[in-house]
């Protein structure tokens, strides 16, 4: 096997699980940008990523904000994708919904965003007075007490409880920031602790989202992030080829200590370019 000069180690087989790759779901944040500023290599990566019979898609476990603002961030940094390739925990939870319960009028505890993903997986979201039938909890940027005692109610009813995903807190130039799990908390505090059914990274319902977007089966199919519970969980959990990308949210030793593994682990996705590259041999 070739290895090109200067990249990580690479097993036999991990290289030609490289070799089989055609779709590509990619995380955002810590992956191919942080802030404003591209990820080295990322540009290319992401070009490499849709040429000649490969599909590519990026997710984010964020339900609070709509495809169209990812969309837009990447298009500014260099990285065009149609808004069908931009998929969000809140589209996957409400595809997931539609295709595996017979739910349709959610009381969303979220942003208009997240409701408007519901309506378009072909929910209706439900407030309290007209009797909904779950609730889907999200990353409600827009949570005032009102909507936190309806969803508290509901919880406390029984009503079938589900949420986008489940991260505490929310990384921000300006600290850490409450994240749906931190609302998970607070109803369950309220509701002798009942938590939701999770349905974002690192569960089959984002999997089954992407893998339907980009239409490759699970060994032709690459999971690339740079957080362990979500993104490489996601690979993990469901047999799909993860690679870590150290430009994010783990460290050497939040690696070294974690029980979820990934398949390879490189610097950045411009170093997994290289290697993808040399298994495929372009
Ligand atoms: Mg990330």
């Amino acid at each position: 096997m070739s290895q090109p000069a200067g990249s990580p180690p690479v097993s036999p087989s991990v290289h030609a699980r490289l070799a089989q790759v055609r779709g590509i779901m990619t995380d955002m944040d810590g992956t191919l940008y942080i802030g404003g500023a591209a990820m080295p290599g990322a540009v290319d990566f992401m070009r490499w990523a849709e040429a000649g019979d490969r599909q590519r898609i990026v997710l984010t476990n964020n339900s609070s904000k709509a495809r169209e603002v990812y969309r837009d961030r990447l298009d500014a940094l260099g990285m065009p994708v149609p808004l069908e390739a931009v998929l969000t925990s809140g589209d996957a939870s409400a595809e997931w919904l539609v295709a595996h319960t017979a739910l349709r009028r959610p009381f969303v505890l979220g942003t208009e965003a997240l409701r408007a993903a519901c309506a378009r997986a072909g929910l209706t979201p439900t407030s309290l007075a007209d009797g909904p039938d779950c609730v889907l909890l999200g990353y409600d940027t827009s949570l005032d007490y009102a909507k936190l005692t309806d969803a508290c109610l509901l919880v406390a009813q029984d009503l079938p409880y589900y949420a986008t995903h489940a991260d505490k807190t929310c990384i921000d130039p300006r600290g850490l920031l409450p994240d749906a799990g931190a609302f998970i908390e607070a109803i369950a505090t309220t509701t002798k602790g009942r938590r939701p059914t999770i349905l974002g990274k690192p569960t089959a319902a984002m999997l089954e989202a992407g893998l339907r977007r980009i239409g490759t089966p699970r060994a032709a199919t690459l999971m690339v992030g740079d957080q362990l519970d979500t993104d490489i969980a996601l690979g993990a959990q469901h047999d799909v080829l993860c690679a870590l990308v150290m430009t994010g949210e783990t460290s050497e030793q939040m690696l070294a200590e974690s029980p979820v593994k990934p398949d390879l682990v490189v610097p950045d996705v411009g170093a997994l370019l290289t290697l993808l590259r040399a298994a495929q041999g372009d």
